[in-house]
């Protein structure tokens, strides 16, 4: 069966034309696909019953399996996702009292696993498994879409869930197309996040072919020797190359940059290191999103004091860094990229062990 969200029209174009069907019929599949939210394709009435059953037959729709939907009390919701190999990954359902009403924003992954090896994140701790595919993001997108009570709209996508999407922009790329059409999610690229460790020349490659979405570059570290150590990736990439390349797409882009800081207590959290941030950062259109630290079982970082981060934050603010603390949303559910697959992980091990319940 082929997995129809790889590719909607290229799949589904030659394939009504060989039924006789009219072009329309496309239109159709996709209005209720994105807008109206159907689970299958025996949902959409407007289309005769024996194309739906053809349709059924030829395509799927959902490759992945729910293993399980978490909620917070702050209307943060979780989906861990099995795979049709059996990885899994996760995707994150943000909800945000705003002036102008709510945001919703949802965080898709790209791979299973990671291969930058960011010494504080669950997400990489095994590695990288593979990329996923273009049906495999999109389904993210609408299984989380499923999630909202039909008055809810989703506004935002940040892809800062599992793995690095610089490194999967094949797939990415077109899974976007489908988020930011008007006939698909119908979000507004400026609307749309993506977050990278920094790998230059796939910086290079977005900015001269789609400047369109926002760009987030991960520092966690104010000079290269601290962060060859907590990013082990970037030990072949200094941070000058990866300033020039977020420099060149806010030329290409007029995005304004955001630069991602995971705050660890005792190693990136000083106030020394908070003048070097600044220094780095100095005389750029930018907004520096700084993450105290959520604890994953088995790594030994920690979370910053409160004392920590507000003489971090003071001396940023101090030197003129348009800096905001992420407020940390989920925490009962494990809600940072990879630690919810990584405690069933745990408790499987332990399960299995003997462990858990004994
Ligand atoms: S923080 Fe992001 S880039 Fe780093 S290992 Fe985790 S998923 Fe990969």
């Amino acid at each position: 069966m082929v997995h129809l969200f790889n590719a909607i029209d290229e799949l589904l174009t030659p394939w009504l034309k060989e039924r006789g069907q009219g072009a329309y019929r496309l239109g159709q599949v996709r209005r209720w696909l994105f807008a109206q939210r159907v689970r299958d394709f025996r949902e959409m009435t407007d289309l005769p019953q024996a194309l739906r059953d053809e349709l059924a037959r030829d395509f799927t729709l959902w490759s992945s399996q729910i293993e399980r939907h978490t909620q917070a009390e702050d209307g943060t919701e979780k989906l861990l996702l099995t795979l049709a190999d059996g990885g899994q990954i996760e995707c994150v359902l943000l909800r945000d009292r705003v002036p102008s009403g709510w945001r919703r924003t949802i965080c898709i992954s790209t791979q299973v696993g990671c291969g930058m090896g960011c010494v504080f994140c669950a997400s990489g701790l095994e590695g990288l498994a593979r990329n996923l595919t273009t049906g495999e993001i999109v389904e993210q997108m609408l299984r989380l879409q499923l999630l909202l009570d039909p008055d809810e709209r989703l506004s935002h996508i940040v892809v800062m869930g599992m793995g690095e999407p610089l490194a999967n922009l094949n797939a990415l790329l077109p899974a976007l197309e489908e988020a930011s059409r008007d006939d698909g999610l119908g979000i507004s690229a400026r609307r749309i996040t993506i977050s990278t460790v920094g790998l230059p020349v796939a910086m290079r490659r977005l900015a001269e072919t789609n400047p369109r979405y926002r760009l987030a570059v991960s520092l966690h570290a104010p000079n290269d020797e601290l962060r060859h150590r907590i990013v082990p990736v970037s030990k072949k990439i200094p941070l000058t190359e990866i300033l020039a390349e977020a420099d060149h797409y806010f030329e290409r882009s007029g995005r304004r940059l955001t630069f991602e800081y995971v705050l660890l207590a005792g190693i990136n959290d000083s106030p020394a290191q908070a003048v070097e941030l600044a220094e780095l950062l100095a005389g750029r259109t930018a907004l520096l999103n700084v993450i105290p630290y959520n604890p994953v079982a088995g790594l030994p970082y920690h979370t910053p004091s409160a004392a920590a981060q507000r003489a971090f934050r003071d001396v940023l603010e101090a030197r003129g860094v348009s800096v905001q603390f992420r407020h940390r949303k989920g925490d009962a559910i494990d809600a940072a990229c990879g630690q919810l697959r990584r405690r069933l992980s745990v408790e499987g091990q332990e399960s299995r062990a003997g462990i858990v319940g004994a």
